[in-house]
């Protein structure tokens, strides 16, 4: 069936999955990112037949023509998400709804084909369902789910493709802070931009994350943790990190965080951090903060926490700010009560030891 919001899966299972004495050994220390389950889902499109040919199948490489068009002009975006055992029982997810409508809106930005959000949600579910013995038990471990879809016609011209595959990975991953919260320290950059007015920045595409490298270099080579990009054009006010959204935390107890004017990721995250601190009676409020300004409230104390926050590490504090005029401290340089306070409140809706009052949470076993 091709064009509607429904395809059907055929579910082919890996015939040689890893045994479960080495799968177990594989989720005692899983890292991020270095460990994959047993399948894969993938999904062809073709201009005249719209979306065909959904699969689960065995975690294989993909054969790729060298003309293939994504390897040439990189049309291709991407969603990260997790899957958890829940406190009460059960696998959950996340807002899944959330990354599938923004994988849509980073597809039309990048002139590719509508994924029908429907089939999004269903490919999660059919992965989890076959891998389901990959998701951690381990406090803080999770499934790391990765959609993405990318050109795969066989061609050199510049226009959009006319194929493109759609694929989802699954990843168990461990407690991102394995020994507690570190706060961050991080380099506000002279040098490079991530993305400009009328640009890709609120796409999540894979060219963003090409161009942030260099950044995240010129950042360790400073003794940083990541990368806080400025707005391209006056190169004044904070926009974001390579892969993280900035919240501020005043002295009145109200955050602030950079406004969504396209150069920004949407977070799921900050719209959740924004609603929770809303909840809790504070006021956020969406415009540009300066590095100026960051600097003399750290120095005031009007400033009193800053933090990053994106469903990897979900919440993390900055302590420490470090600019080529030099250097300057965050609050105690510590993690602050608020940020503590907005992770744990978050982590524990996450993970389903707190109720669940803005229906967030998806229960998919
Ligand atoms: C994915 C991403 C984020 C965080 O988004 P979440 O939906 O909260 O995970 C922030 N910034 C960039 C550049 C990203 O790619």
């Amino acid at each position: 069936m091709s064009g509607g919001d429904k395809l059907d899966f055929e579910i082919r299972p890996n015939p040689a999955p890893v045994a479960a004495a080495e799968r177990a050994a594989l989720l005692v220390d899983p890292g991020f990112g270095r460990v994959f389950t047993d399948h894969m889902v993938t999904i062809r499109y073709a201009e005249e037949k719209g979306w065909y040919d959904a699969r689960v199948e065995a975690r294989a490489p993909i054969p790729m023509d060298p003309a293939a068009a994504v390897l040439h002009y990189a049309q291709e975006i991407f969603e990260g998400l997790k899957a958890y055992h829940a406190v009460g029982g059960g696998v959950t997810m996340f807002r899944p709804e959330a990354n599938a409508a923004r994988f849509v809106s980073s597809a039309a930005r990048m002139a590719m084909p509508a994924l029908p959000e429907q089939v999004f949600l269903d490919s999660l579910r059919h992965l989890i369902e076959i891998d389901r013995d990959w998701i951690p038990t381990a406090e803080g471990g999770s499934l790391y789910l990765r959609p993405f879809m990318f050109a795969s016609e066989v061609f050199l011209g510049v226009r959009p493709a006319k194929e493109y595959l759609y694929v989802v990975i699954a990843s168990p991953v461990g407690a991102y802070f394995a020994r507690g919260v570190q706060p961050l320290t991080v380099w506000v950059s002279p040098t490079y931009t991530r993305a400009a007015p009328g640009g890709t920045g609120a796409a999540k595409c894979g060219g963003n994350y090409a161009s942030s490298l260099i950044a995240k270099a010129e950042a360790a080579a400073h003794g940083c943790d990541d990368v806080v990009f400025l707005d391209a054009v006056e190169r004044r006010t904070v926009d974001e990190m390579s892969g993280m959204n900035v919240f501020f935390v005043l002295d009145d107890g109200s955050l602030v965080t950079p406004p969504l004017t396209g150069t920004i990721l949407p977070g799921i995250t900050r719209e959740s951090v924004r609603a929770l601190a809303e909840r809790a009676g504070r006021t956020v409020t969406e415009r540009a903060m300066s590095v100026d300004e960051w600097r003399d409230g750290a120095a005031s104390g009007r400033v009193r926490e800053a933090f990053a926050c994106g469903t990897a590490a979900v919440i993390t504090p900055i302590g420490l700010v470090r600019t080529p005029d030099g250097e300057f401290t965050v609050g105690d340089g510590g993690s602050g009560p608020v940020t503590m306070e907005l992770r744990q409140q978050l982590i524990d809706i996450q993970r389903g030891a707190a109720e669940d009052p803005f229906g967030w949470v998806r229960r998919i076993l």
